[in-house]
């Protein structure tokens, strides 16, 4: 049997040997899913609800010592891990309240009754990235399992530590057996199962659009539904007219944040021509300012790169053709040197909009900041690529920032903040950047297939 070594970056440690499971073991993981569906599917509604409350509790009680894996396992700071444990636990809570909910009609007809019902698919296979381990898995089980169905979840081979206890956790609430499997193995062996397996009836996955559009590929050959969520090359837009002193606070943690390991990071900053000067001296303090170290810091705002290999990849961006760092590199952080996969967040200035730093996920705290005109130039350029999944537009005028809102073609836009992430609300891409929504009502719809029932009343 094959193996990862779990490696904590800001060391370059080993923290943990994992086994990954070959195909062979992923084919029984979904036999059992199979298998445990018909009577998870048809558990009383307040049971099925009382069990997902049992599980944020225990996800509640445990929030440190996922936090602390979490740090550990992918050099999440610990603010943050706390935060996205905390998130799972409340995508639980929101979602322990719908088997309760009825989620179809009844629609007027002649002849007789009409009724719609929302029934489970059957087997969800879940395909989680490493940026962020249990904020993903726990979007995608929370509504699945609320609306009965059962799920493997395949975390990243880099990051698996976290999603393995939160399948613990699930199995001391009470959830049966086969319900909801944690099966750590390669995207080529595990994730690709999913997609040809016949049994799986849905395919959910969180990462690189290059992989999102094979498995769109693979899924069409049995018509497994799909949720894809993939990268993103999000605008923060900042208009002469905003708070332009809280624009410049904020907009570090709009792209720094996970130290850019962030599909919704805002990596290209718009700044309206009139301010941009005064915006970036505004700016470059409050960069010098992001406290890059130790995740296990309260105080540390940004912590490392998930491996040596992406900060190779992140470090290629911000350099010339010869080696040396690029001529319009604006300003950067400082970073920690030694062990670790560190890179200070970085400030870029491209020259042409055919920069590959305006059009490519960097993936990393690289940033590249552009002037614009005025509104309808901010419109263009900020829709001026593939992806749509986030955005922010920062100005004082209302009715700008809702024409912005509308014009700008991507599915999470902010205005005078950069949070995209609520579970109660609609989260996913236009474009190359995904398909289907997570969180909120519609990612509960999207684990269910409508059935029509008419009956005759004759
Ligand atoms: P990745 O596409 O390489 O891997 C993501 C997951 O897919 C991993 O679990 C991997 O094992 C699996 N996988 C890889 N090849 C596969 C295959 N052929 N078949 C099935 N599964 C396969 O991406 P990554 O490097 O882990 O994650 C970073 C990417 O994820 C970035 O592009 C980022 O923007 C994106 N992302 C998007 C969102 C979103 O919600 N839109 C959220 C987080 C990350």
């Amino acid at each position: 049997m094959s193996t990862h070594t779990v490696i904590n970056p800001a060391t370059g440690e080993a923290v943990r040997e994992i086994p990954l499971a070959d195909l062979e073991q992923a084919d029984a993981a979904i036999a059992r899913a199979a298998a445990a569906f018909p009577a998870w599917r048809d558990v009383a509604p307040q049971d099925r609800a009382r069990l997902l409350r049992r599980f944020a509790r225990l996800v509640d009680e445990d929030i440190e010592h996922l936090a602390q894996l979490e740090v550990a396992g992918s050099g999440h700071t610990i603010t943050n891990a706390r935060w996205e444990a905390g998130n799972v636990r409340d995508v639980l809570e929101y979602y322990a309240a719908a088997p309760e909910r009825n989620l179809g009609h009844q629609i007027p007809v002649s002849g007789g009754v009409d009724v719609t019902f929302h029934e489970p698919l059957g087997v969800v296979g879940i395909i989680v990235p490493w940026n962020f381990p249990m904020p993903i898995a726990g979007w995608g089980f929370a509504p699945a399992l609320a609306a009965g169905n059962t799920v493997v979840i395949k975390p990243a081979e880099l990051t698996p530590l976290t999603a393995i206890r939160l399948g613990e956790l699930a199995l001391q609430a009470g959830i049966p057996e086969g319900v909801l499997t944690v099966l750590p193995g390669r995207g080529a062996v595990v994730g690709e199962r999913f997609v040809t397996h016949p049994q799986v009836r849905k395919v959910v996955f969180t990462g690189s659009t290059a992989v999102g559009k094979r498995i769109m590929a693979g899924c069409a050959e049995q018509l497994t539904r799909v949720t894809l969520e993939l990268g993103g090359k999000s605008a923060n837009i900042v208009f002469a007219d905003s708070d332009l002193e809280e624009a410049a606070a904020q907009a570090p943690g709009g792209v720094f944040d996970n130290a850019g390991q962030d599909c919704c990071a805002r990596s290209r900053i718009l700044v309206q021509r009139s301010v941009f000067d005064r915006f970036m001296e505004l700016l470059e303090p409050a960069v010098r300012d992001v406290r890059v170290g130790d995740p296990r810091r309260e105080d540390t705002v940004m912590g490392p790169l998930i491996s040596a290999r992406h900060r190779d990849r992140v470090a290629g961006y911000v350099q010339a053709p010869d080696g040396t760092p690029r001529a319009d590199i604006a300003f950067q952080g400082e970073a920690p040197s030694g062990e670790g996969f560190w890179f200070p967040p970085t400030v870029v200035m491209p020259q042409g909009p055919e920069d590959r730093l305006l059009t490519e996920e960097v993936f990393g705290p690289v940033v590249a900041v552009v002037p614009f005109e005025d509104e309808a130039d901010a419109v263009r350029i900020a829709n001026d690529s593939d992806y749509g999944l986030s955005g922010s537009i920062w100005t004082r005028d209302v009715g700008r920032a809702l024409r912005v809102s509308r014009a700008v073609e991507a599915g999470n836009l902010s205005v005078n903040s950069h949070a995209s992430v609520r579970h109660s609300t609609p989260f996913g891409g236009f474009k190359m950047s995904g398909i289907g929504r997570e969180l909120g009502p519609d990612a509960l719809e999207a684990f269910t297939e409508v059935k029509n029932v008419f009956i005759s009343t004759s």
